[in-house]
């Protein structure tokens, strides 16, 4: 997808060029992935489990996966007495929007055989939008009847360091398709296979404008962002008990394989900041 913006165009060309971005976004690597499950495989998981709502049945586990080490742990930045006081005097910029309900859902306290489930936030997935701030939250605004269009993360931060609230952190965004994490998942829809939204947090970045592409890397995320990507974090990790190294990535967590955000995102710039909250420990 070559979609593309220009501030030089026209309104009603640039009118336009926000729909196909939009239309782009969804199309592009941060869709909601097919399923992974072919109809076989799904049949065979139906009729194992005629009654979905009896306990008892174990749940399949995930494939094994590589365990996520946060490369924080390997990095010692410089927190100077400066930054403490500037991150401490920070406060959040914040909006709310109204997404459509088609695109997230509620928390499940059991799974699709049964089984409870601590619906309880413990992991948080960065992600990045590809396109501007402003077509992501078009593509949540706008209803999504069909399950692989709808899309959803609970905050985007904006480049200039807005932070847009999409979701309160007790709904379910659909932010992950078919995905693990430490060996976790939960599967309430079976059509998509285990995924880890149940008990995941997701924040996507906003994407630089020479991002836009399906290219490996970019120029990266600004200051602001940075530093409001903290105080998200920061409130996340204190009312749910979130450690930083369950700070991870969609391309981690994926096990489609396809997803390869956040690209070009600076591990050191983060942790210098948890550390300057008190939510990382400095080296
Ligand atoms: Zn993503």
């Amino acid at each position: 997808m070559k979609a593309r913006f220009h501030p030089l165009l026209p309104a009603a060309v640039g009118a336009a060029a926000l729909v196909f971005a939009g239309l782009g976004w969804l199309l592009s690597g941060l869709r909601w992935p097919a399923p992974q499950l072919s109809s076989d495989r799904l049949l065979e998981m139906l009729q194992a489990n005629p009654t979905p709502s009896r306990p008892a049945t174990p749940a399949p586990r995930p494939p094994e996966a590589p365990a996520w080490q946060s490369p924080m742990a390997a990095l010692c930045p410089a927190v100077d007495g400066d930054l403490v006081e500037r991150m401490a005097g920070l406060r959040l910029n914040q909006r709310s929007i109204r997404t459509d309900p088609t695109n997230y859902g509620e928390r499940f306290e059991r799974d699709a055989f049964g089984n409870r489930l601590d619906p309880t936030p413990r992991v948080v997935v960065l992600h990045e939008t590809v396109y501007g701030i402003e077509s992501a939250i078009a593509t949540f605004l706008t209803p999504h009847p069909r399950d692989e269009d709808q899309v959803s993360y609970h905050s985007l931060v904006g480049l200039d360091g807005q932070v847009v609230q999409v979701l309160d952190p007790s709904r379910r965004a659909f932010g992950a398709g078919n995905s693990a994490f430490q060996g976790k998942w939960a599967i309430t829809n079976p059509k998509v296979g285990g995924s880890i939204n149940n008990f995941a947090l997701h924040l996507s970045l906003e994407t630089p404008l020479d991002g836009e592409h399906d290219g490996p890397r970019h120029s990266g995320y600004s200051a602001a962002q940075y530093d409001a990507l903290a105080l998200v974090l920061a409130d996340w990790m204190r009312a749910y008990d979130i450690p930083w190294e369950n700070v991870t990535t969609h391309r981690h967590v994926d096990l489609g394989g396809e997803r390869a955000d956040p690209r070009s995102f600076d591990w050191s710039a983060l942790k210098t900041r948890l550390i300057a909250l008190g939510l990382a420990p400095a080296c």
